[in-house]
């Protein structure tokens, strides 16, 4: 008698285990080459690995339509022939990414590439260019706008759309939008730079989100413990190349033509819209702190400015940031 009893406990026990399992559900990442970057996405409770998997073949059709350099994409036709189809997401890309530099005061610029180009940011030769190339490509990308017809977007003034900026932001609320239409509660989007947390996670403990260091050899600047959220860092160590001992990288100012110069080596915007942390970090990039900051406000963004020595953090993310042990004496935190 006493060893059948002993059999059923060890039955109630191997049957009570999924529910112990439950506080750590499982994860499904599924993986991404797109928009230049390596992609996961990853979700909580592996009955949702279709919806992970969704969300590849979302970014592979979306970087199809936006690519600068994919000839069967609708960007590459709309730069290359002037004229391209008006799709639902071009056309709400078109009016974010507008609306957006009207709000940074061109700091955010979706014309910009004809410097890119000028650059060489888009192959693996860039170089400085002459001063006069640099000053026909800025007036070029001043005088490029877009006309909408019905059906149909045509870009006016001879310059080229580019959503470098922002189109990994769109992409990672896309798919948000798609896990939650398929009952996926809990799921973290990480898109070279631009995280999207989803839900909570199952053990209701926040996310954390790592910053990554501008210096090599330091890994992270801190962690950030945060609820739904998306959490955007540009920098100027993430692309760059060095030339006579100068070193230039990919985010450019519209009104100089080169490199923005500001004293940031990174900017990390934590918003509700990836879409609006992505352009702003870019944005807030080109601005430097100070023209930034009442922007961040009007938005109701949070922030983390890094200078070579410092690292400035909004109010907003005061109980939410915690510096890495190595940042002492490398940087000095400053807390808003
Ligand atoms: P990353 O693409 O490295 O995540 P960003 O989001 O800051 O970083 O985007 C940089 C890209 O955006 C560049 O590679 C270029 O394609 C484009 N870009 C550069 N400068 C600007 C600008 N001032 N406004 C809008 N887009 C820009
Ligand atoms: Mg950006």
């Amino acid at each position: 008698m006493k060893r059948s009893l002993a059999i059923l406990l060890i039955i109630a026990f191997i049957t009570a285990l999924p529910s112990c399992k439950e506080g750590r559900a499982e994860t499904y990442s599924a993986f991404v080459t797109a928009m230049d970057t390596r992609g996961e996405i990853r979700v909580y409770g592996a009955s949702h690995k279709a919806a992970a998997d969704d969300c590849v073949a979302l970014m592979h059709e979306l970087d199809k339509q936006l690519s600068v350099t994919d000839k069967e994409g609708l960007v590459y036709q709309l730069n290359n022939s002037g004229e391209t189809k008006l799709t639902a997401t071009l056309e709400e890309l078109c009016t974010a990414a507008i609306s957006i530099s009207a709000a940074t005061n061109g700091a955010f610029n979706p014309f910009v590439y004809p410097l890119v180009r000028l650059w060489g940011f888009t192959t693996d030769s860039p170089n400085v260019p002459e001063k006069d190339a640099i000053e026909a490509a800025c007036a070029t990308v001043a005088g490029t706008s877009l006309s909408f017809e019905e059906e149909s977007v045509r870009i006016l003034g001879g310059g080229a759309v580019d959503f470098g900026g922002i189109a990994k932001g769109y992409a990672a609320d896309k798919m948000e939008a798609l896990l939650k239409e398929k009952g996926v509660d809990a799921a973290i989007i990480s898109l070279g730079g631009n995280i999207k947390t989803i839900g909570t996670k199952p053990d209701g403990s926040p996310w954390t989100v790592g910053i990554n260091s501008p210096k090599a050899d330091l890994a992270l600047l801190g962690v950030l413990r945060v609820g739904e959220c998306a959490v955007v860092t540009s920098g100027s160590y993430i692309r760059n190349f060095t030339e006579n001992g100068k070193t230039y990288h990919h985010i450019i100012d519209p009104s100089t033509g080169c490199p923005a110069e500001t004293g940031l080596v990174s900017v990390t915007v934590v918003a509700d819209s990836a879409l609006v942390a992505d352009s702003l970090a870019t944005a807030f990039f080109v601005l430097g702190m100070e023209k930034a900051r009442p922007i961040a406000e009007q938005f109701g963004v949070d922030t983390v400015f890094v200078t070579q020595d410092t690292i400035y953090v909004s109010g907003g993310l005061k109980e939410k940031f915690t510096p890495d042990r190595e940042v002492e004496g490398v940087y000095t935190v400053v807390f808003d």
